[in-house]
């Protein structure tokens, strides 16, 4: 038969085993199908192409997975090599194998560069996050294991490069999907190109005393298999030497020799349940000397990968160390395989505690929600938003970048430096131009354009921005580099703001109100404030609302005050001055009185003349006790005073008062004169006024268009007397009607 058809009935017969009802036609077309697309291509070995894809997906059944994996691992290299489309596969095959396809195809595309520790936990990361579905790390996986198997027909270069990326991108990715067996394949096969020699080293002296290593291994099982008989447990055991990496990260880590290595040799036994596993460890560390310290019970508490069994290091036959591992079988199915292995015994997952460590909390999770679903729903959940928050793009130079989901080319730059963002004039992504707000997806290369003269990154950056780094940096370049063009901005929209809120800025910038609005806002300035609202450090509507609430507050503490006022006596709103604060009252001292007036009852008190009829010594007058000002002094003939006009409530407010011995020397007063109008008039009123000696502070003319004119005086005068001397000499004046005294404005 054909070595190739051979090859797939082989595959056919693996998937079998564990899909009963295989739909074989199916299987077949797959096989057809990649046969014909990579007809003519012939691997680095010479072998046809073909080959490849058949032992992946025969990897892919080991693991036994389901029909779409194993047709999706037939079909994974079409798409990069061939002229096949994800359309051509979707419409042949269906959607999901197509989706599979892709996904591994994209992982293939990847170039990873070797670098340190976090770079590269950031690489799984992304490999993970690229996979949407699971099933596309396991066949890239599988596919790489077949790539490291046949890697000695690649160039020494191409196997060093390959073999670093498996050791540090693809056997992490193994062990932590809990698939023991491919990782520690993967690893001693790069092992094999990363350090031939150490690699040789290891080969050649286990080789040299395989028959030894046999002779050993033999002896133990047998004693173990003799002895778990006796006890009627059934059980299977093979022994075997590590494997050759773990060896030689011990002998190089810890610089030891193939002697010194403590546990060179593991034993497993595999039983039937749980009890069984207690009952083998029981007869194990009494058939020999358990090593202190090395017994570990992951069945009771789980490996975060899932990773569930005893072990034990006891010490053998001529004083040998050897680790036993005893576990059930379902338990060995997830040992090997890890998280494929869960396709098979799912079931027996219900009352597991699966390990609370971070970094597989997800598959804990899924596997947790799996206990009642059935195969199906369990490959959807499989499809899992693993990092679905995050996202990772490369640099030029291949460093891998995390940012938020939805991250653009400005995150990105902010992210390598600020004054990377602060000078970018523009951003490429696989090459291409790209606009500010490209959001960025997994696997992007990207790259920043940046100018010296670049003007700086715009205010629409903010809103363009994903990560607060980002909005950090770009806030602080305006703070900085924009002073005066902050405060500018910030004015403006802190006046447009205080518009909307009918409020205005003589209101807030008031010198009684201002530096304690100033503090509340914590600036020390009204620029600071401007400034702050132009970087966007503090919005306008933000200030606003605070000081509105603030002037509120100042407003409603000065009505409390005003009305507690009102409320206090009488005799402690005239006190002198009026300087103690409402409702304290300080031992008063008489005072002797210097504005001429004496306060029935009342004594000494702050007086003040009336501006409506501006009394003088010698006229009769009332007082009357106002809110907070003292004693107003009004002439009784001033209609405010007249007793009609006096309001019932305040009759006790209005008091007698009479004239003493005036300290002061003038009295204000307001007359007016009517007259008819001439030239001269205002000049003979002031030469009048003049030769009577009499001190004027006011005086103001106004024309009437009947011909008449009015003419207001405000002059200072000793008493009555005086006053009535003067009225006496303007009434003397040509065209002078009449002389009044003001009263009643
Ligand atoms: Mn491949």
């Amino acid at each position: 038969m054909d070595p190739i058809l051979e090859r797939y009935h082989a595959l056919e017969k693996k998937v079998l085993t564990y899909t009963p009802n295989l739909n074989t036609q199916r299987l077949f077309d797959a096989f057809t199908y990649a046969d014909t697309a990579h007809h003519g291509q012939l691997r680095k070995s010479g072998e046809p192409y073909i080959i490849h894809p058949i032992a992946v997906a025969e990897i892919v059944a080991d693991l036994e997975l389901d029909m779409d994996s194993v047709v999706a691992a037939l079909l994974h290299d079409c798409i990069e090599d061939t002229a096949s489309t994800h359309e051509e596969i979707a419409r042949k095959f269906n959607p999901t194998v197509a989706e599979l396809v892709e996904g591994v195809t994209k992982l293939t595309k990847m170039q990873f560069v070797t670098k340190e520790e976090e770079q590269m936990e950031n690489l799984r990361k992304m490999l993970m996050a690229m996979s949407r579905d699971i099933r596309v790390i396991l066949i890239k996986v599988c596919d790489r294991l077949h790539n490291m198997r046949t890697m000695e027909y690649q160039s020494p270069r191409k196997q060093r490069e390959k073999s670093l990326e498996t050791m540090e991108i693809y056997a992490p990715i193994a062990h932590r999907l809990g698939m023991q067996k491919i990782k520690w394949e993967l690893e001693d096969l790069s092992l094999r190109y990363l350090d031939p020699v150490g690699y040789k080293e290891i080969v050649d002296e286990l080789t040299e005393r395989s028959s030894t290593h046999e002779e050993f291994l033999a002896g133990i099982q047998h004693k173990i298999e003799q002895r778990l008989n006796q006890e009627g447990i059934h059980c299977t055991i093979y022994g075997r030497v590590k494997h050759i990496y773990s060896i030689y990260r011990k002998m190089f880590a810890q610089n030891k020799t193939l002697d010194e290595i403590f546990d060179l040799y593991a034993f497993r036994v595999i039983v039937s349940d749980i009890p069984e596993c207690y009952n083998v460890l029981g007869c194990i560390h009494d058939m020999f000397k358990p090593v202190l310290g090395r017994f570990k019970d992951y069945i009771g508490t789980p490996k975060p990968n899932m990773y569930q069994s005893l072990h034990t290091t006891v010490i053998g036959r001529a004083g040998i160390p050897f680790e036993v591992q005893i576990r059930t079988w379902e338990m060995h199915q997830t040992a090997e395989y890890g998280i494929a292995a869960h396709w098979k015994y799912k079931q027996g997952l219900a009352n597991r505690n699966l390990g609370t460590e971070q970094e597989f909390e997800w598959v804990r999770k899924l596997l947790e929600g799996q206990q009642d679903t059935d195969a199906e729903e369990f490959v959807s959940t499989l499809k899992v938003d693993l990092f679905a928050d995050e996202v990772f793009v490369f640099t030029p130079n291949g460093d891998v970048k995390s940012l938020p989901q939805g991250a653009t080319p400005i995150d990105f730059a902010y992210n390598i430096h600020s004054a990377v963002g602060n000078t970018m004039v523009g951003a490429r992504v696989n090459g291409r131009m790209v606009p500010y707000d490209y959001k960025l997806s997994n696997g992007d290369i990207v790259e920043v354009l940046t100018s010296k003269s670049a003007k700086g990154p715009s205010r629409d950056w903010l809103a363009l921005c994903k990560s607060n780094e980002a909005r950090n940096k770009i806030r602080q370049w305006f703070k900085r580099e924009r002073r005066e063009e902050n405060i500018a901005t910030g004015r403006a929209a802190f006046e447009s703001e205080l518009k909307h809120a009918k409020m205005t800025l003589a209101a807030v910038t008031a010198e009684e109100v201002l530096p304690h609005l100033l503090h509340k806002l914590r600036c020390g300035t009204l620029d600071e404030l401007y400034a702050s609202i132009g970087y966007g450090g503090t919005t306008a509507a933000k200030s606003v609302a605070r000081i509105r609430d603030e002037l509120q507050r100042l407003g409603r503490l000065q009505a409390e005050k005003a009305a507690a006022a009102a409320r206090t006596t009488a005799e402690s709103l005239i006190m002198p001055g009026n300087a103690a604060p409402a409702g304290v009252h300080g031992p008063v001292k008489p005072r002797q009185s210097d504005s001429g007036i004496i306060v029935e009852g009342l004594g000494n008190c702050l007086v003040k003349f009336a501006k409506c009829c501006t009394p003088v010594p010698g006229d009769p007058v009332i007082g009357f006790i106002t809110r907070g000002y003292g004693v107003s002094v009004h002439r009784t003939d001033c209609p405010n005073a007249a007793p009609e006009k006096r309001r019932p409530e305040e009759a006790d407010r209005w008091v007698k008062v009479s004239w003493v011995d005036s300290k002061l020397p003038n009295y204000k007063t307001s007359l007016e004169l009517s007259a008819k109008d001439r030239d001269n008039l205002t000049l003979d009123v002031a030469m009048a006024l003049s030769t009577a000696k009499v001190k004027v502070t006011a005086l103001s003319a106004r024309s009437m268009p009947d011909g008449h004119a009015t003419i207001s005086i405000v002059a200072e005068v000793k008493d009555k007397t005086e006053l009535e001397a003067v009225i006496n000499k303007l009434n003397n004046i040509q065209g002078v009607y009449h002389v009044a005294r003001a009263a009643g404005k």
